[in-house]
C-alpha cells in the first residue's frame, strides 16, 4: 500500500498497457495525480494500484542501464521526459538511442564538435558526436575497421544521424581537404535522386546506403566508397496521394534557367503525369530552387562535367515527356492495337533519347517474339503499351541512379595502394530502409523486411549470442539472459532448402510460373512452419510472415514480374539504335545490365530455363549485395544507433507513448538494457590490456617482468577501480563495463 505525499512520483496504469508516470498534488485534502501526458486523475489517499517511482526515474538518466525501474514503463518514461526537455540522446551502454526532435536543436555547432572531440564515451551527455568520436578513437586504438548501424523506421532520423556522423568525422579528421569536401558533397546528389517526400517523411530515402569512409594512418579522410541498395523504382511512375516523385524532378523544373528548360521543352511540375499524381508538387519547408543550386554545385565538386550534367538532364526530361505520351487504340487486320498520338511530348521524348520516333513508336506499341523460323510482332493494347513505357522509364531511372553512384565512387574512391594496405582503416555508416508494414505490402516490402531481419540478426548475434558464448568460454559466472532470436524467420526466408526467396527465384526463372503457382509452392513447403502465415482461403493471394517486428501480410500479385525486372527485347533493341551516349552507357556499364533481362523472345526463354546462363533476378542481386554487406559488417567492430520516431505528424514536442513503445519493443530494447546492465561489453586480451594500460600498473605491487600478463591486468583493475566494482578476469581476457573503459582511458590520459 502506498501512502501519497505532495510531490511524490508514482506509476499508474495507462491505456497503452504500460504504466505511466504521475506526480502527486494535494490541495485541501484532495489528492490529484497529474500524469506524464498532463492528464489529471482524482485518487483516494491510498490506492493499491499505484507504485512509487524509483528515484532514478523521476528526473531520468543518461544511461538506461542505470534505471532503477528496469521495465518498459521506466524505459519509456526516461525517453519521454528527456524528449520533453529537448534531450534527444540516451545511452544503453554504448548503444545510442536517438529520438527525432523534429526541430533544429542548437547542439550541432562547431563548438559542440570540439567539445566532443577526443573524449571518452559517457564523459559528456549522450550525443551522436560521442558515438562518431568513439568510432574514430576505436579505429585508431585497435587498428580495426569500425561500422555504425543506424536503424529505425521511416522518419526516425537515420539519414540525419548519418549526416551528423559524417560531419563530425570530417571535422576531426582535420584537413578540410578537397577529398573530404567531395565525400560530404556526395550526399546532396544522392538525396536529389534517391529521396522523396512521402506521407511519413518529407525527405524519405528510397534506397539503402553504406558509406565506407577511409582514413589514413594519421586519421585523415583519404576517400570513401558508397554502396547503394534497391532503389524504389516504381516511384518514378507512380506516387501515392500527398507523396512526390524523386526530388530531382521538382528541383530541376523550379531551378533550371528558362533558356535550358526551353531547349528541353519543359514546363511546370503540375503539367507532368509522373509528377502530379500525388497532388503535391511542392514540399513545405523545402526550397526546390535553393536545393537545385546546392545540387548543381555538388555535381561540380564531384567532377561531373557540364556535359555530364546536361546529358543527365536530357534523360530526366525524356522521362517526363515519355510519361505524358498518349496512346490511341487502333484496329488493323482485325487486331486490336495502338499508336502513339503524335505530340510535342512524343517528339521530344524521341529527340532526347536520340532515337527515331517511328522506332520508338514501334518498340512501345508492338512486341516481337520468335517463332521457330522468324521474328513476328504482335500489337499491344494501349494499356499494355503504357505498362511497357513505364517499365522502360523505371529501367532508365534505376540505371541512371546506379551510374551516378558509380560515377561518384570513381571520384571519391581511391583503391588501396600496397603501402596503405595495413595502415588504412575505415568507418562504415549504414543508413538503410527500416522495417515496413503498410496496408498493402508487396515484393519490395519483402526485400526490405528481409534486409531488416538480417540486420536484426547481426544485432542479436553481436549483443546476445556471441557475448554470452564468450562468458561461457571464459568461465565467467553468468546468468543467461533470454532474448528473441529471429533466426527462425531468416531460415524460412532465406536459409532453409526451398526457402521463400529461393522459391520466388525458381518460379521467376520458370516461364510458366505465375503468382498462383508460387503461392502453391510456398504453401506446400512452409505450411507447417509458424513463421509462414498461409492465405485465408483458396482465392486469397495474400500470405504473411512473422517478422521480428510483427507479422506482415504480402500480396503475392506481381511478385514474379517485379522479381524478373524484365524489359522487352524491343526496348533493348531501341536503346541499341540510339545515339545518346549516356543512355547506351547506363544500359551497359554495370554488371546488373550486362545481362539485361529480356522477356518474350524465344532466346530469352531459353536463357531463363537454362540454369547456367540464368539472368540475375532483383531478389538474387539484392541477396548478393546484402551478403557482401554482412561480411563487411562482421569484419568490423560495430556501433549501433537506434532511432525512434516520436509521432506520426512530423511534429516537435509530441511523444506518442504507444508508437514509441512499439518501436522499443521490436528493437529489443528491454533485453538490450538487461544484457548491457549485467554484461561486460568491453573485452581485452591480457597482453593488449597490459600494453595499453601499463602506466596504470603499480610495479611495486606487481612487477610485469616477473608476473604474468594476467596477474598484471588484474592488478591494474584493482588499482583503478573501486572495491565492489563489477569487472571480471576470464581465462584469456579482462571483462569490463563501458564506464570502466572510459575510466581507464581518462586515467591513462592523465598519467
Ligand atoms: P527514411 O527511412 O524515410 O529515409 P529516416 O530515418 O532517414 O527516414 P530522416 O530523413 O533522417 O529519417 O529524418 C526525417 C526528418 O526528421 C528530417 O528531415 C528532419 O526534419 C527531422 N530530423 C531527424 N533527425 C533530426 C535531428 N537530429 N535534428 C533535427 N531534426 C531531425
Ligand atoms: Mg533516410
Amino acid at each position: 500500500m502506498v501512502v501519497l505525499r505532495q510531490g511524490d512520483y508514482v506509476w499508474m496504469d495507462s491505456s497503452t498497457g504500460v504504466p505511466i508516470g504521475a506526480e502527486v498534488r494535494i490541495s485541501s485534502g484532495q489528492i490529484q495525480l497529474v500524469d506524464d501526458e498532463g492528464k489529471e486523475h482524482k485518487v483516494k489517499k491510498q490506492d493499491s494500484s499505484l507504485k512509487h517511482m524509483h528515484a532514478s526515474s523521476i528526473n531520468g538518466v543518461d544511461d538506461m542501464i542505470r534505471l532503477g525501474d528496469l521495465n518498459e514503463a521506466g524505459l519509456l518514461r526516461n525517453l519521454l521526459i528527456r524528449h520533453r526537455e529537448g534531450t534527444i540522446y540516451t545511452y544503453t551502454g554504448s548503444i545510442l538511442v536517438a529520438v527525432n526532435p523534429y526541430q533544429l536543436l542548437p547542439i550541432y555547432s562547431p563548438e559542440q564538435i570540439q567539445l566532443y572531440t577526443n573524449r571518452r564515451l559517457g564523459e559528456l551527455p549522450p550525443h551522436v558526436f560521442a558515438i562518431a568520436d568513439s568510432c574514430f578513437f576505436n579505429m585508431r586504438r585497435s587498428r580495426q575497421d569500425q561500422c555504425c548501424i543506424i536503424s529505425g523506421e521511416s522518419g526516425a532520423g537515420k539519414t540525419e544521424s548519418t549526416k551528423l556522423m559524417l560531419q563530425f568525422l570530417a571535422a576531426v579528421s582535420g584537413q578540410q581537404s578537397w577529398i573530404e569536401q567531395q565525400v560530404l558533397e556526395a550526399n546532396p546528389i544522392l538525396e536529389a535522386f534517391g529521396n522523396a517526400k512521402t506521407i511519413r517523411n518529407d525527405n524519405s530515402s528510397r534506397f539503402g546506403k553504406y558509406i565506407d569512409i577511409h582514413f589514413s594512418k594519421g586519421g585523415a579522410i583519404e576517400g570513401a566508397r558508397i554502396e547503394q541498395y534497391l532503389l524504389e523504382k516504381s516511384r518514378v511512375c507512380r506516387q501515392a496521394q500527398e507523396e512526390r516523385n524523386y526530388h530531382i524532378f521538382y528541383y530541376m523544373l523550379m531551378g533550371m534557367q528558362a533558356e535550358q528548360k526551353k531547349m528541353l521543352s519543359l514546363s511546370n511540375a503540375v503539367k507532368y503525369n509522373y509528377l502530379n499524381m500525388g497532388k503535391c508538387t511542392s514540399c513545405e519547408g523545402r526550397d526546390d530552387i535553393k536545393e537545385y543550386a546546392r545540387f548543381r554545385s555538388a555535381m561540380k565538386i564531384l567532377t561531373f562535367t557540364q556535359n555530364d550534367s546536361w546529358e543527365i538532364h536530357k534523360l530526366l526530361a525524356a522521362i517526363l515527356h515519355l510519361g505524358n505520351m498518349e496512346f490511341e487504340a487502333t484496329i488493323s487486320n482485325n487486331l486490336e492495337g495502338c499508336d502513339i498520338i503524335t505530340s510535342t511530348h512524343s517528339k521530344m521524348a524521341a529527340q532526347l533519347l536520340e532515337v527515331d520516333i517511328k522506332t520508338l513508336d514501334a518498340s512501345l506499341t508492338q512486341r516481337s517474339f520468335m517463332t521457330n523460323r522468324e521474328s513476328v510482332s504482335k500489337p499491344l493494347s494501349s494499356d499494355q503499351a503504357s505498362d511497357g513505357r513505364d517499365a522502360f522509364v523505371k529501367a532508365i531511372y534505376g540505371r541512371l541512379f546506379v551510374w551516378i553512384v558509380e560515377k561518384i565512387n570513381s571520384t571519391i574512391f581511391k583503391p588501396r595502394s600496397e603501402e596503405s594496405n595495413d595502415t588504412r582503416h575505415s568507418i562504415g555508416l549504414l543508413d538503410i530502409f527500416g522495417f515496413e508494414n503498410f496496408k498493402q505490402n508487396s515484393f519490395e516490402q519483402l526485400c526490405i523486411n528481409f534486409a531488416n531481419e538480417q540486420l536484426q540478426q547481426f544485432f542479436v548475434k553481436h549483443v546476445f549470442k556471441m557475448e554470452q558464448e564468450e562468458y561461457a568460454n571464459e568461465n565467467i559466472v553468468w546468468k543467461h539472459i533470454a532474448y528473441i532470436d529471429n533466426q527462425g524467420t531468416l531460415d524460412v526466408l532465406a536459409s532453409k532448402p526451398l526457402n521463400i526467396l529461393s522459391l520466388i527465384d525458381e518460379e521467376s526463372h520458370f516461364p510458366k510460373g505465375t503468382d498462383t503457382t508460387l503461392l502453391q509452392k510456398m504453401h506446400k513447403c512452409h505450411e507447417k512452419n509458424r513463421v509462414y502465415i498461409p492465405p485465408k482461403n483458396s482465392h486469397d493471394k495474400t500470405f504473411g510472415i512473422e517478422h521480428f517486428a510483427g507479422p506482415v501480410y504480402y500480396d503475392s500479385k506481381g511478385f514474379l514480374e517485379k522479381n524478373r525486372d524484365a524489359l522487352s527485347s524491343d526496348l533493348i533493341v531501341l536503346v541499341e539504335t540510339s545515339t545518346n551516349k549516356l543512355l547506351k552507357q547506363i544500359f551497359h556499364s554495370d554488371p546488373i545490365n550486362a545481362s539485361t533481362n529480356m522477356i518474350n523472345s524465344k532466346n530469352s526463354l531459353h536463357q531463363m530455363t537454362d540454369t547456367k546462363k540464368r539472368v540475375p533476378t532483383l531478389c538474387g542481386q539484392f541477396r548478393q549485395s546484402l551478403d557482401s554487406l554482412m561480411k563487411t559488417l562482421t569484419a568490423c567492430q560495430p556501433f549501433f544507433i537506434r532511432c525512434i520516431k516520436p509521432n506520426d505528424f512530423k511534429k516537435p514536442m509530441l511523444f506518442d507513448r504507444a508508437l514509441c513503445l512499439r518501436q522499443l519493443r521490436y528493437l529489443g530494447m528491454m533485453e538490450t538494457i538487461r544484457i548491457r546492465k549485467a554484461g561486460y561489453p568491453i573485452r581485452h586480451t591480457f597482453q593488449q590490456f597490459l600494453d595499453r594500460y601499463r602506466v596504470l600498473l603499480n610495479s611495486v605491487i606487481c612487477d610485469p617482468k616477473t608476473e604474468s600478463a594476467k596477474a598484471c591486468s588484474e592488478s591494474i583493475c584493482k588499482n583503478v577501480f573501486s572495491a565492489g566494482d563489477d569487472w571480471k578476469i576470464g581465462k584469456t581476457k579482462v571483462f569490463l563495463k563501458d564506464f570502466h573503459d572510459t575510466m581507464l582511458e581518462l586515467k591513462r590520459d592523465k598519467a
